[in-house]
């Protein structure tokens, strides 16, 4: 069984079409996905999900890409925490000014995991370094997370790793030109790795541009196991192994 670490079920793009989504999760041995918040306006669609589904899990955060937004303080965060929170952190390719409430924005979900235990889902965009510094500043080991669609360098793959993260990969290792992508891929410890899709975004090969969708992660994780000379049931076992130990909340459905 696989679990999709990462998706926005609750987008505009892929809730109409939940069950056919779940079936198809079925299909392809993707036991569960986790569907992750980006703000606290849709966050309430999020959480039910979570609630109404045994297989789906819900984290609670607000996004480093949204401006016009309600702020969540420390407190906030912690009162609706689910299973983890997220996502949060760092996003330099759509903010190249760099503002400065994006790092107060981070620090604030930061403190409220390591306060409540619960592990950080962390988006990094163009921010390799601020991002980990600020992970360590804050002591962010102490709960630990996923770095999740890595786009990065098995070097800054080597400093999350050192921190405590887990390494989460999307579709984007499918790629035929993600070479950095690809090595980072091949050298994390089995034991550090997550698989993930990001729908309905990044789609991996061969549906690279159509709508993406939680059961697409088994091509993620063939193309790791392909990389690694690994069976897909190697990678399944030991990704999703690596999800419950991470996501200690998360009761793995029987
Ligand atoms: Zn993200
Ligand atoms: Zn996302």
């Amino acid at each position: 069984m696989l679990v999709d670490s990462h998706c926005h079920l609750d987008f505009p793009d892929l809730a109409p079409r939940l069950p056919e989504i779940l079936e198809n999760m079925q299909r392809n041995d993707v036991g569960c996905a986790v569907c992750i918040a980006v703000n606290l306006e849709e966050l309430p669609r999020v959480l039910a999900l979570a609630e109404t589904h045994q297989n789906l899990y819900a984290t609670v955060g607000v996004h480093p890409e949204y401006t016009d937004t309600e702020e969540p303080s420390e407190q906030r965060l912690i009162d609706l925490a689910n299973h983890a929170i997220g996502e949060t952190g760092l996003d330099y390719y759509w903010h190249k000014d760099r503002p400065e409430w994006q790092r107060d924005r981070f620090r604030c979900h930061i403190r409220a995991a390591i306060k409540i235990g619960k592990p950080l889902v962390v988006h990094m965009r163009g921010s390799a370094e601020d991002t980990l510094r600020i992970l360590a500043e804050e002591g962010a080991q102490a709960v630990g997370g996923v770095m999740h669609c890595f786009t990065e360098t098995w070097d800054v793959a080597r400093q999350a790793l050192d921190l405590g993260f887990h390494i989460s990969f999307s579709g984007i290792v499918t790629f035929k030109n993600a070479t950095a992508i690809k090595e980072a891929a091949t050298n994390t410890p089995l034991n550090r790795i997550l698989v993930e899709t990001d729908s309905p975004y990044l789609a991996p090969s061969p549906y690279r541009g159509k709508q993406n969708e939680p059961a697409y992660v088994r091509h993620v994780a063939e193309e790791i196991g392909r990389l690694r000379n690994l069976s897909l049931d190697e990678i399944s076992k030991a990704t999703t192994a690596n999800f419950f130990n991470l996501f200690k909340h998360a009761v793995q459905p029987t």
